[in-house]
């Protein structure tokens, strides 16, 4: 090269991607989706996850495969449950509802193989009545109380949610974990000895249509997806379904044979072919046994990070 002569005149500035609709000016509908299969080795030992829902079946319905295979490519994680889950269940009243679902929950963490499950109590069914900017604020608090790398929550941009606890907590995560790494929002916690600490993944899963880029392939765990549903009998599909269904078609001199032939055969089963059907039928959708779809949204620099570690040159 001539001396003098510019360095940039040589190179091409990278593709930008438009996959991930971030809120970073990377926008596109159409997208193929990534599979995410199972990796071996432990890629992600040193990584932390918040699974954070806003009632006790939420996560295990719609990311518990993906929650599992997580822990078992070496993340460690927390179960952070938003609501306090009053108002869905069987019990004689709320009190009793919210006990059994709390202990279902606790049940819930220990079966993902998460460290703890932590509860902040917002009022089920009227979350849209708080204000979300203290909800924010205690998601920022335990995103760097726990050094939150990655969140699985609902996506705060899914179309047709009507459950005011779900968007809720979907969009009091999503800018909680924008500023959670800035170095002025809630400065009382660096002299508490808190960092600023982003998480810089995550998982957004939806009820109603949303923009599908990540499809992740749970066929092994779809197993221990299922025992981690059965631990929510208080409330959800799971439970104790199958053995009741069980029940009411011996007591008309019936049976199925796809429930075999025990109570907790017919609750694995069922959970597994009906309570969980849509993972059969994700996974069908792209040549997987079983599967959970989601947006993903990655780190935003990685691009020009990359680019400039390839192609800054001397001075
Ligand atoms: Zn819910």
């Amino acid at each position: 090269m001539l001396a003098g002569a510019p360095a940039v005149a040589a190179q091409t500035p990278p593709v930008p991607r438009e996959v991930e609709n971030g809120g970073t000016g990377s926008v596109a509908y159409q997208v193929k989706p990534v599979i995410e299969r199972r990796q071996s080795g432990k890629p992600h030992r040193g990584k932390v996850l918040a699974a954070i829902q806003p009632h006790c079946d939420d996560i295990p319905i719609f990311a518990g495969g993906t929650v599992l295979k997580m822990i078992d490519e070496g993340y460690s994680g927390y179960l952070i449950t938003m609501s306090d889950d009053s108002m869905a269940g069987s019990g004689s009243g709320h009190g009793e509802v919210v006990l059994k679902n709390e202990k279902d929950t606790i049940e819930v963490a220990k079966r993902m193989g998460l460290k703890d499950a932590i509860f902040l109590n917002y009022p089920n069914h009227n979350m849209d009545a708080w204000p979300i900017i203290e909800i924010r604020a205690r998601l920022v608090f335990l995103f760097r109380a726990l050094q939150v790398d990655t969140v699985l929550v609902y996506d705060p941009s899914a179309l047709y949610e009507r459950n005011p606890d779900h968007y809720v907590t979907a969009r009091a995560v999503e800018w909680a974990a924008a500023i959670a790494g800035a170095q002025w929002d809630y400065p009382e916690h660096f002299k508490a000895g808190l960092k600023p600490h982003a998480p810089r993944e995550r998982y957004y899963f939806g009820r109603g249509p949303q923009l599908v880029n990540r499809v992740v392939d749970i066929s092994d765990f779809m197993d221990q997806k299922v025992n981690v549903n059965l631990a929510n009998v208080t409330q959800g599909p799971s439970g104790n379904t199958g053995a009741r269904l069980r029940k009411r078609l011996a007591d008309k001199k019936k049976r199925l044979p796809l429930l075999g032939d025990t109570d907790d055969s017919a609750n694995r089963q069922y959970t597994k072919y009906f309570a969980l059907s849509r993972d059969r039928v994700h996974g069908q959708a792209h040549g997987l046994q079983f599967a959970e779809p989601f947006h993903y949204i990655g780190p935003d620099e990685s691009d020009f990070d990359a680019y400039v570690e390839k192609n800054a040159v001397p001075l």
